[in-house]
C-alpha cells in the first residue's frame, strides 16, 4: 500500500502539472466507482469548468481543493494509482476516472485493481472534517514533546501497532513502521509507553530521517505503486528488514531476520540488531 512518501511523492508531481490549470471535465468509467460515494457525494458534472487551486497530502490520502467549494478526497489503499498520461493511452478495465483539462495535453486517471481505493466529490469542508476526524498529526510536523505525549498517551499499544494507527499519527504503514523500528534498533512488539528517553529519541529521529529519505527516492515501489508521471520509485533498494525473512541482516550481519504477526500485521525484524 503506497505510504506517506509515495502519497508525497504523487501529489508533488501533481501540483506542478495541475494547479491553476480548469477542469475540461470529470468522468467516471465505472459503476463501481459512483456505488463507493458518499451520501453527500457531488455530481461530476460540477466539476466542469473548475479550476484546481491547490492539491496536498494529509496522511496517505489525497486532496485536491477547486474553485467554488469543490474538493475530491482520494485514497489509494492498496492498489491504486493516480497518474498523467496522454489521452490516446488505451484505457482499461481498471481505470476508473478521468479528469481532463483545457491547455493540458494530458489527462489524469485513477486507476485501481482491487477496488479498496476511493475518490470521492466532495464540498471541501466536508473533506476538511472528515480528515480531522480520522487522522492523528503529520509525523514530519511533530515536534518531539508532543510524539512523547502521543507514546505515553497510547503507551499500552504494542509501538508496531503505535505507528501504524493513522488516528495516533498519520501516514505510516507496514513497510515505514518495520524500516523505522529497524534503524531505532527496537523491537516491534515492545510497548509504547515504555521506551527510554535514549529510545524514543532515536525512533523519533528514525521516524524523520527514513521518511525524509524515502521522499527524496521518490517512494517505495513493492508492487503497483508508481509517482504521478507512472514511474516507480527507488527506496526499495534501502529496505532493510522489509519483506526480508530468513535473510541475513544487513547491519549485524549474524542474526536472521525473522517475521512476526504484530498488531494484525507482518512484521519483519533483525531479533540481534532490535532489543
Ligand atoms: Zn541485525
Amino acid at each position: 500500500m503506497p505510504e506517506l512518501p509515495e502519497v508525497e511523492t504523487v501529489v508533488s508531481g501533481l501540483r506542478s502539472r495541475l494547479e491553476g490549470r480548469r477542469v475540461r471535465d470529470l468522468v467516471f468509467l465505472s459503476a463501481h466507482l459512483e456505488r463507493k460515494q458518499p451520501a453527500s457525494a457531488l455530481n461530476p458534472v460540477i466539476y466542469r469548468g473548475k479550476t484546481v487551486q491547490k492539491i496536498w497530502r494529509r496522511g496517505k490520502m489525497i486532496i485536491f481543493s477547486f474553485s467554488g467549494g469543490c474538493g475530491l478526497l482520494i485514497h489509494l489503499k492498496m492498489t491504486g494509482q493516480l497518474y498523467l498520461c496522454p489521452p490516446e493511452q488505451p484505457l482499461d478495465k481498471h481505470t476508473h476516472a478521468r479528469m481532463t483539462f483545457y491547455g493540458l495535453g494530458s489527462e489524469l486517471r485513477f486507476r485501481d485493481v482491487r477496488k479498496f481505493g476511493f475518490y470521492n466529490c466532495l464540498r471541501l469542508p466536508e473533506i476538511m472534517s472528515r480528515v480531522e476526524a480520522e487522522l492523528g498529526p503529520e509525523p514530519l510536523e511533530l515536534d518531539f514533546p508532543e510524539f512523547q505525549h502521543l507514546l505515553q498517551k497510547h503507551g499500552g499499544k504494542k509501538i508496531k501497532g503505535w505507528l501504524l494507527d493513522q488516528k495516533i499519527i498519520a501516514g505510516i504503514g507496514n513497510i515505514y513502521s518495520d524500516e523505522i523500528l529497524f534503524r531505532s534498533g527496537i523491537r516491534p512488539d515492545r510497548p509504547a509507553g515504555r521506551l527510554s528517553l535514549v529510545e524514543t529519541r532515536k525512533l523519533y529521529r528514525a521516524m524523520k530521517s527514513v521518511l525524509n529519505k524515502a521522499i527524496e527516492l521518490r517512494g517505495s515501489s513493492i508492487s503497483d505503486y508508481v509517482d504521478s508521471a507512472g514511474e516507480k520509485g527507488q527506496f526499495q533498494q534501502k529496505h532493510l528488514v522489509y519483506d526480508r525473512e530468513g535473510q541475513p541482516c544487513r547491519r549485524c550481519r549474524q542474526a536472521i531476520i525473522e517475521r512476526k504477526k504484530i498488531a494484525g500485521r507482518s512484521s519483519f525484524f533483525c531479533p540481534y540488531c532490535q532489543k
